[in-house]
């Protein structure tokens, strides 16, 4: 492993400090007081406009469309500089991480050219319409039905856990379109705009009172062929492009800052017992960790081999450093933790979303003890069977 960067990434990891030094807003601009709600929409708005602007969008893009055409190191450096600033967070990440990549991996050239470059200059918002009460671990069991009229789709289900859903203009869609084969064989990729009547978004409310995502409900909504990515059934291999580009364009991205702790922990020195100054310094090594998995990460990526288990590990650990933290937040604020909001109150309020978010602990633990460890695969007892034919819970 190697932990410094190479020349070139050094010369990049400087370019992009130096833009971030001079443009950069202050997090509060776009997240109010709360670094993980992304409340303010047209500041993210203004903001990606800018990072447009100066090339800083879009970087592993082919240049063709807008992109800077550079690789995932890059990607990553980028990520770890703009988190170092507290503006990991960005409303255009499902655009940019996960609709993009996809369009270029397997839209038409029309689509390209439609979709590409107002996503880059933060000009249309995208979100992620893929999870169902019934199906978020389990995606392809998906049940939201499109059914082929004419030229137009009829799409009529339920999408839920949508981020972002309320503002955004556009969602990438999975339907079952063909419920007679095994279940990844019958999905189809859908580009829906959000303002087509039948859309129907009801925020939910979470705990830290925010409304990062939402129900969406589709109803009888009415789109034309046009807007389906890829070929009819073929969904299943353009939801694994989204999925393996969310986990490279959130690389490098997570929110925890020690030194914000151990600022705390100053200000709190009457509450640094000795239970108390372990525990810190637990976190502190847990950092350490995800900073050497990082670098693990990029050390791969610097030999031309793309991680696989590893990205399931670095979510693991993000989401328990981000409990751990919070926890020592609340620790050390004492009895005025309970008496008004802050920052860590609302870490603390938010961090069990990150077990869940993106693929469950449990989910992640599965794929690092196949891939890594070689351990036997899960049984599926769904292998070949028709979707229609499968027991509803
Ligand atoms: C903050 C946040 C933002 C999100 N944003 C979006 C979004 O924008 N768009 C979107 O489509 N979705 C989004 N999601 C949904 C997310 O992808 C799902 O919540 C996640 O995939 C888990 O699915 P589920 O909630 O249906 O839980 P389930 O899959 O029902 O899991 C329930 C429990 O069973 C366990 N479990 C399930 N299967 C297995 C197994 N095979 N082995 C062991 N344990 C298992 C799980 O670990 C979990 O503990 C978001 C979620 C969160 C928390």
């Amino acid at each position: 492993m190697d932990f410094r960067d190479s020349e070139s990434e050094a010369a990049f990891r400087a370019e992009a400090r130096a833009f971030l030094d001079a443009h950069a807003p202050d997090p509060s601009e776009l997240y109010g007081d709360d670094p993980l709600a992304a409340s303010n929409p047209e500041g993210h708005a203004a903001w990606q406009k800018k990072l447009a602007a100066h090339g800083w969008s879009g970087l592993t893009w082919p240049k063709a469309y807008g992109g800077r055409g550079l690789g995932p190191i890059e990607q990553i450096i980028w990520n770890q500089e703009l988190a170092r600033k507290q503006l990991g967070l960005s409303l255009y990440m499902p655009g940019l991480a996960m609709a993009g990549p996809t369009i270029i991996a397997h839209g038409s050239e029309e689509q390209k050219q439609r979709y590409l470059g107002p996503l880059l200059r933060g000009e249309e918002m995208w979100c992620q319409l893929f999870s169902e009460p019934g199906a978020g671990s389990d995606l392809a069991g998906i049940r939201c039905r499109a059914e082929r009229d004419g030229d137009d789709w009829v799409i009529q289900g339920q999408k839920t856990w949508s981020s972002g859903a309320e503002d955004a203009d556009f969602g990438i869609l999975l339907c079952r379109t063909d419920p007679t084969v095994p279940k990844h064989d019958g999905i189809t990729y859908f580009l829906l705009p959000m303002r087509t009547p039948g859309v129907e978004i009801r925020p939910i409310r979470q705990m830290n009172d925010a409304t990062h995502f939402a129900d969406t409900f589709l109803n009888e909504v009415r789109i034309p062929d046009a807007c389906r990515l890829g070929p009819v059934n073929g969904g299943w291999a353009c939801a694994m492009t989204t999925l393996m580009n969310e986990r490279i364009g959130m690389g490098g991205m997570e929110t925890f800052r020690f030194d914000d702790l151990a600022a705390l922990a100053r200000e709190k020195r009457e509450r640094m017992d000795p239970v108390t100054r372990d525990a810190l310094v637990r976190v502190w090594g847990h950092g350490k960790t995800l900073e050497l998995l990082n670098a693990r990460i990029v050390t791969k990526l610097g030999r031309g081999v793309m991680p696989e288990a590893e990205s399931s590990v670095m979510k693991l650990a993000i989401a328990r450093l981000m409990s751990e933290a919070a926890d020592m937040g609340l620790r050390l604020l004492g009895p005025e933790a309970m008496l008004r909001a802050g920052t860590w109150q609302n870490q603390f309020l938010f961090a069990p979303a990150m077990h869940v978010a993106g693929g469950t602990d449990e989910i992640q633990k599965n794929v690092a003890a196949e891939r890594t460890l070689g351990l036997p695969k899960e049984e599926r007892a769904d292998r070949g069977v028709p979707f229609q034919d499968l027991p509803r819970g």
